[in-house]
């Protein structure tokens, strides 16, 4: 057909022409227009701040995908090296049977989602299975319990510092996730030798009471003072897609982008909806909107780990990808992610070579809240007539 055309079309109609060749646009111009002020302060920035009003948030969250990622992977090259990316292990010492009541959770006793409750485990197994992780290349290796606080745990505190110490010989980073501990429970956990804490705050302030109401928003920001007073790392992060809008997206990243300090580490969930919850039937998040959290924590919380948690699996390798480019730099990986599935090892190091990525070593962050001191900050000029919003709420 288009050789046909051709033949019966005047040969100065078929010619292609070209014009003078023209000086192409800078990069720094072609973005700057849709670059908010916001956005720009921060890509620009060579240090953490903890002074971020929503407003400046919600900018860069609803800043269009591509110049949001693209301005996350500028900072992430300038806080981190983009092609390190922590391999953790997470493992539940104690399953199921516990008091809270979060939506989502397969472990709290409220629930029939038909998980067996179990005694803490042995300290023997841990380490056993600490030792497993280590040898496929995990670096930090969690340890989760599910219950509602420390309380009256004499024996089970002593048996997980046992456990810490253990983790730690083996040069590991180690962290736990215990729920609510008061300032001593704290700072035994850090004597023991304890890396960091995880206890995320979920969602946005205002959301919260919709996914638990048996602890408040307030008691969690408490654990976390603790757990920073003891000088233990903080790991604080979300779920995305328990039903939140955007706007609590941008409530949480606000809210941890204000502690004292940021959180060492930012976990980002994707739901893992489980049967017999409240939240069970719930859809997996919009991949466009777990990208965008991903790069505005990148951008918000320029020092900070942003990890991939669970739900990962659901996603293809080249989401996984793009989540990486847009500044995340950990992983759960091996045989379980607490009670759901996760990627396993063989599979994330065979991802890490597709790409160019590598496990970044034990403790290679350890105290870096500067920045990178050989790459230059992203070139965006100061221009905000033009930013459009992208999201939309859920
Ligand atoms: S406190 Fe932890 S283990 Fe208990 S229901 Fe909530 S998320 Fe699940």
């Amino acid at each position: 057909m288009s050789l046909s055309l051709s033949r019966s079309l005047p040969r100065a109609l078929l010619r292609r022409s070209y014009g003078t060749v023209q000086a192409p646009p800078s990069a720094a111009s072609l973005i700057a227009n849709r670059i908010p002020p916001a956005l720009q302060e921060a890509t620009a920035a060579t240090a953490p701040r903890t002074n971020w009003s929503r407003e400046e948030v919600q900018q860069i969250y609803e800043t269009p995908l591509n110049q949001l990622t693209y301005a996350a992977a500028a900072v992430h090259r300038r806080f981190h090296d983009p092609a390190a990316i922590q391999m953790c292990t997470l493992m539940n010492i104690k399953t199921g049977g516990c008091s809270e009541d979060c939506s989502y959770c397969a472990q709290s006793s409220r629930y029939s989602t038909g998980l067996k409750a179990t005694k803490m485990s042995p300290v023997d197994e841990v380490l056993k299975a600490a030792r497993i992780a280590k040898d496929n290349g995990s670096t930090r290796f969690c340890m989760g319990a599910a219950w509602r606080d420390m309380r009256g745990r004499k024996t089970s505190l002593k048996n997980i510092k046992e456990m810490v110490s253990g983790v730690r010989a083996m040069g590991m980073e180690v962290c736990v996730t215990l729920g609510m501990i008061d300032e001593n429970q704290a700072k035994e956990l850090k004597d023991a030798g304890l890396t960091a804490y995880n206890h995320n705050l979920d969602t946005s302030r205002e959301f919260y009471p919709s996914i638990i109401t048996t602890r408040s928003y307030d008691e969690r920001l408490q654990t976390l003072s603790h757990v920073r007073d003891a000088g233990i790392n903080v790991c604080s992060g979300g779920i995305l897609g328990l039903g939140e809008a955007d706007s609590d997206r941008i409530g949480l990243i606000h809210t941890v982008a204000n502690l004292p300090s940021h959180p060492e580490s930012f976990p980002v969930n994707a739901l893992v909806p489980i049967k017999g919850t409240p939240l069970g039937d719930r859809k997996m998040i919009p991949f466009d909107k777990l990208l965008r959290t991903i790069a505005t924590a990148r951008i918000v919380l320029p020092a900070t780990i942003v990890r991939l948690a669970a739900g990962r699996i659901s996603l293809s390798e080249e989401q996984q990808v793009a989540c990486f480019m847009a500044g995340a730099n950990a992983v759960f990986t091996g045989e379980k992610m607490l009670t759901t599935d996760c990627n396993g090892w063989d599979e994330d190091r065979e991802m890490f070579e597709r790409w160019g990525f590598y496990p970044m070593r034990s403790f290679e962050k350890e105290g870096s809240t500067q920045p990178q001191p050989a790459v230059e900050a992203a070139p965006v000029a100061h221009d905000s007539a033009s930013a459009a919003p992208a999201a939309a709420s859920s």
